[in-house]
């Protein structure tokens, strides 16, 4: 009897494919190490910069191919890998050193493209570490060029492929044979076939050690890539389970697509605007290619995790621009940085209540200069008249009015250089501190919208921290008190005629999103893979019912009591819809 065999790695990129496992063994090439003659050192820098030539040539028509399958942002990779080899200074001195030391062009080429994988490995950011493979990447690719083998890129069609590490160039040119899923030994999430598996919507499991030594090419086997885990010789009882999810999953999804391009309003007609919240670049696909919509909260801490530093001006130019253009005709709204708290802090001391402390807008007010490089940024990505500027942890009137008192500064010296942007782009805060919460009617008065932080917002009211999962049991979204506080931000939101969103996690629980449609709220801000679901709720809603629903619950003060009705209202009013 077969019996079958299950391995676990790290998930990658979600997804089920059943199928045959194609074995990817990449030859490593290996250098020559003799010396030279005189006579050789002339035709060897020629070979070198051939072999380079053909590397550019093959390089581009990958990135033309990623281009098309995945998008420009998520192929810079490639531009990445294309200025190595492009880099008139590293190239001279390769060509140097073949002169100077008369060793071949494979063996200095190949030192020079160990020493930048070194300096990668040996940072402490992860991000960087996984570069390395795009480093391998090049340099097996000029080595393969000099020795004038070609490119192997045959897979059989419809197969997963297995390797011991496999590099976005293999993953674009794989993805022309329709292939079912990625497992490497190697690899993190943030590698950057990883990246591309997400966007491909392929299934990959990365990390997995060995999987490269217990699998072989033929070989039937199911990749679960929303588990990290790939079964070899599955038995017929798993095969029968895996392809029932299967058919759940494709059914789901084809109920859910369909819904995704219907108005977001409920039965009743209520409008409520559905958006996405995005956190890191791969994200944008969502945008692009499913949601259609616009994107509630743009969080910009990831350029700051990117650049290990406070990126530069042109940096931030270039991505908000980016995230402009594709949101386009819809907006977006750029949330000024948020750093702090359990999210990075540009100095080493430790804070001994980082929640408390130094963090978000309060960084943003002591440190203006990088503060106004971001305004500016923003505002010089604008001119689609779509970008909208939030700023974070605001807990006081004062911070509000000098953090627009530095915007209207940095305006005026936009002004003054004569660079063009929306003049009436929109300002708003998050209310997400109690101060705020309780100073809404008057901050109201200073912005053109609110969204409410509700991860912040919990934590704060019930003292309650986020990420410690000895008390996780006690951060309820539906206790009373945070009900009561998100019903009156919204009513002070309306009274001043501003618009009001949610854009914290519990937007994104389809059993909160009756009782925040109810409470009033105009926007709901998600995470793009439950907003075809959270979609579906809305529209099966009865706006008038959610609204007297939350009439009753917020008159009680138990919150396992609303916990239930808000269970029993979602199991009648949804579900069995
Ligand atoms: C929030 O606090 O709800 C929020 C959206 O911000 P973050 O999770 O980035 O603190
Ligand atoms: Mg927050």
């Amino acid at each position: 009897m077969r019996s079958e065999t299950t391995y676990k790695g790290i998930p990658a990129s979600p997804g089920i494919s059943i199928g045959k496992a194609y074995l990817y063994t990449r030859s490593r090439f290996e250098v020559d190490t003799e010396y030279l003659q005189i006579s050789e050192i002339q035709k060897e820098s020629e070979e070198f910069k051939r072999a380079l030539e053909l590397s550019v040539k093959e390089l581009k028509k990958i990135r033309s191919l990623s281009y098309e399958k995945i998008g420009e942002k998520n192929s810079l990779i490639f531009d990445a890998q294309l200025e190595i080899l492009n880099d008139k200074f590293f190239i001279n001195s390769v060509i140097s050193r073949i002169q100077k030391e008369k060793r071949t062009a494979s063996f200095i080429f190949d030192e020079e493209m160990s020493k930048i994988g070194h300096a990668l490995l040996s940072s402490n950011d992860e991000y960087l570490k996984e570069r390395v493979t795009d480093i391998n990447d090049v340099r097996n690719r000029v080595l393969r060029n000099m020795k004038k083998e070609k490119l192997v890129s045959k897979v059989e069609e419809y197969s997963i492929i297995i390797g011991h590490e496999i590099t976005p160039a293999d993953t674009i040119l794989f993805s022309k044979r329709k292939v079912q899923g990625y497992a490497t030994d190697r690899g993190g999430t943030t590698s950057h076939a990883a990246i591309v598996s997400r966007a491909l919507r392929v299934p990959a499991v990365v990390g997995m050690k060995d999987i490269s030594k217990n699998v072989t090419s033929g070989e039937m086997i199911i990749i679960d890539g929303f588990n990290g885990i790939i079964i070899k010789d599955p038995t017929e009882k798993t095969l029968k389970a895996y392809k029932r999810k299967l058919d759940e999953l494709k059914e789901y999804d084809e109920k859910l697509n369909k819904v995704i391009d219907l108005p977001s309003e409920t039965s009743d007609f209520k409008t409520v605007e559905l958006s996405a919240n995005i956190e890191f670049d791969e994200e944008i696909g969502f945008i692009v290619n499913t949601g259609h919509c616009g994107i509630g909260l743009y969080r910009t801490e990831h350029l700051f995790l990117e650049a290990g530093d406070f990126p530069s001006e042109e940096r931030q130019i270039e991505e908000y621009t980016h995230i402009a253009n594709v949101t386009y005709p819809n907006t977006v709204t750029i949330r000024t940085y948020d750093i702090g708290g359990d999210k990075l802090l540009p100095r080493s001391e430790k804070e001994d209540n980082p929640f408390l402390g130094w963090r978000g807008i309060r960084i943003c007010l002591d440190r203006i200069d990088i503060f106004k490089e971001q305004l500016s940024a923003l505002l010089i990505s604008s001119l689609k008249k779509n970008v909208k500027i939030m700023f974070p942890m605001i807990s006081s009137m004062s911070e509000v009015m000098r953090a627009k008192e530095i915007l209207n500064e940095v305006k005026k010296d936009l002004d003054k250089k004569e660079i063009r942007y929306d003049k009436n782009i929109e300002v708003g805060i998050m209310i997400e501190v109690p101060s705020a919460y309780f100073l809404a009617d008057d901050l109201a008065k200073e912005v053109d919208f609110f969204s409410i932080g509700t991860n912040d917002l919990i934590q704060y009211i019930l003292a309650v921290d986020r990420g410690n999962e000895y008390i996780s049991g006690l951060y309820q979204e539906f206790h009373p008190a945070v009900l009561r506080a998100i019903k009156s931000i919204t009513d002070a939101a309306h009274k001043n005629k501003i618009r009001i969103s949610v854009c914290g996690e519990m937007a994104s629980d389809p059993l909160a999103t009756a009782v925040l449609v109810g409470l009033g709220i105009d926007e709901l801000s998600v995470v793009p893979s439950i907003f075809p679901e959270i979609k579906q709720i809305i529209r099966k809603l009865v706006y008038s019912e959610a609204k007297d629903f939350c009439d009753e619950i917020l008159t009680y003060p138990d919150e396992e009591k609303i916990r239930t009705l808000v269970y029993k209202f979602y199991q009648e009013k949804i579900v069995s819809r």
